[in-house]
């Protein structure tokens, strides 16, 4: 048996800490949802006379902590004025319906500001579906009352993420209690046998003592007895009381023992039951770990295991020195595909590329998706002139693999950024480095490595 209070507690306090991770990025996501907001705010600024005085009372409430009846009223306020302008035209207006149901640059870029936060997010698993249908509804959105309907179900799935990690924080407490409390009741029950092997010297130590007694009084006796026939008698009496008490004894601890063998049975009991519940409960966590650092769309790690892998892969580098490197993929043109053959296609076409480049890379190298059309790897102890001999040939079996969309063969390549670690590196400005390449490589043309 494994009682490990230490193991419990080192599973619940690296949950808190992944979960704090989590919550953290849902505090970046909220910040760039303000930006966001205020972004789209600027967008349609001025379109109206209408909407001005609520946009300017969104724009304001953004600036300091909002409570959420602050904001419903807020929101309730713009989406009636909406709904206003979209029944009653403005007279002076020449337009049926106003430029918020135009698509514009503002639009546009809006359009890509909330999918590229979608793309940034690592939702739970049970809410995946959810984050890809707004993925995909992003990418649809004709208009920027279009794009704010997405912008309302981004916030409604983070708060629903934040619940979701309550939720999970809540079920690890209450397993870290029963966990304390079976711990309590073995603790109750050894400090009982402990007693009870008290009690069962104790009995010893008093039959001892009632035998020495009687032996006594019977030495004394046999020296004041000259009659044989008395001595017998004497003798007989003494043994009469030796025996009673031999069997008074063997009484109490008969007793003692059927007790104690019916407390080890429910304890044995207790243990099993409590040990089947722990690899049952460890299972889960295990799985839930799992499952937090997969992507499940093509099953492959995720960001959050990136992240991981990143840090532990850097702190070895800054002891060994051994060369470290971070391999930035991104899909080119994707959009295109998407906007051609549709979403169900395009995430047919991430999840072959995505099982390729697990596929070809060596066995030592990380890959994870990043994000969106993003992926990422991860070259440890390996030379700069081999990660990118690995890369070239990466993107090869990339550029060679088939889809078939619409009965028409569909060529999909892929831009790719590496950089190493140098003295002073960090994994965030390595990333910003292999970020950069793949910015050049994009701008050289695509399709090409490039080495930053
Ligand atoms: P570039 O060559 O410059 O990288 O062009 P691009 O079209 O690939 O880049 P852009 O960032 O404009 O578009 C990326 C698109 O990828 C937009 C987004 O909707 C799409 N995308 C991201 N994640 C998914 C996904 O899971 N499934 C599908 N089908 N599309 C996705
Ligand atoms: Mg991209
Ligand atoms: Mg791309």
């Amino acid at each position: 048996m494994r009682l490990d209070n230490e193991l419990w507690e080192g599973k619940y306090h690296e949950a808190v800490e992944r979960l704090s991770r989590e919550e953290a990025q849902w505090r970046d996501a909220e910040s760039l949802l303000r930006q966001l907001v205020g972004c789209l705010s600027r967008a349609v600024h001025g379109a109206h006379d209408q909407l001005d005085s609520h946009i300017e009372r969104l724009t304001g409430a953004l600036d300091g902590p909002l409570s959420a009846a602050e904001l419903t009223d807020v929101v309730h306020g713009l989406s009636e004025a909406i709904d206003n302008l979209g029944a009653r035209p403005h007279p002076s207006e020449h337009r049926a319906i106003p430029i918020v149901r135009q698509r514009t640059e503002h639009g546009s870029s809006v359009q890509s500001a909330l999918s590229r936060l979608v793309d940034r997010i690592i939702v739970l698993p049970k809410l995946a579906d959810r984050a890809n249908d707004l993925r995909h509804d992003v990418a649809d959105a004709g208009d920027l009352v279009a794009l704010a309907a997405c912008g309302d179900r981004l916030a409604d799935l983070i708060n629903e993420q934040r619940i979701g990690l309550q939720r999970e924080i809540d079920a690890l407490q209450a397993v870290l209690r029963h966990v304390t409390g079976r711990l309590d009741e073995m603790t109750h029950y050894m400090s009982r046998e402990l007693t009870d092997q008290s009690t069962g010297e104790a009995n010893g130590q008093a039959l001892d003592a009632s035998v020495a007694h009687e032996m006594r009084l019977l030495g004394e006796a046999a020296l004041e007895l000259d009659d044989v026939h008395d001595l017998r008698e004497r003798v007989n009496a003494s043994l009469e009381t030796i025996a009673g008490c031999f069997r008074e004894f063997r009484d109490r601890e008969g007793a003692r023992l059927t007790a104690y063998r019916d407390r080890a049975e429910k304890m044995r009991m207790r243990i099993e039951q409590l040990e089947t519940e722990r690899t049952a409960l460890q299972r889960s966590l295990e799985r839930e770990h799992e499952l937090s650092q997969t992507d499940t769309m093509i099953g492959m790690p995720n960001r959050l295991a990136y992240e991981k892998r990143v840090e532990s892969a850097y702190e070895g580098w800054l002891v060994t020195q051994r060369p470290l490197g971070i391999a930035a993929i991104d899909i080119d043109h994707f959009k295109s595909i998407n906007d051609t053959y549709g979403h169900t296609a395009g995430d047919a076409v991430l999840r072959v590329i995505g099982q390729a480049l697990l596929k070809h890379v060596r066995p030592v190298d990380f890959v994870a998706r990043y994000g969106g059309e993003e992926f990422i790897i991860v070259f440890e102890g390996t030379e700069p002139a081999e990660s990118l001999q690995v890369c070239e040939r990466l993107r090869g079996k990339i550029q060679h693999l088939n889809f078939h969309a619409a009965r028409q063969l569909v060529r999909v390549t892929a831009s790719i950024g590496l950089a190493h670690f140098q003295p002073g590196d960090t994994p965030a400005s390595v990333f910003e480095r292999a970020d950069l390449a793949l910015y050049t490589a994009k701008n050289g043309g695509r399709n090409r490595c490039v080495v930053g």
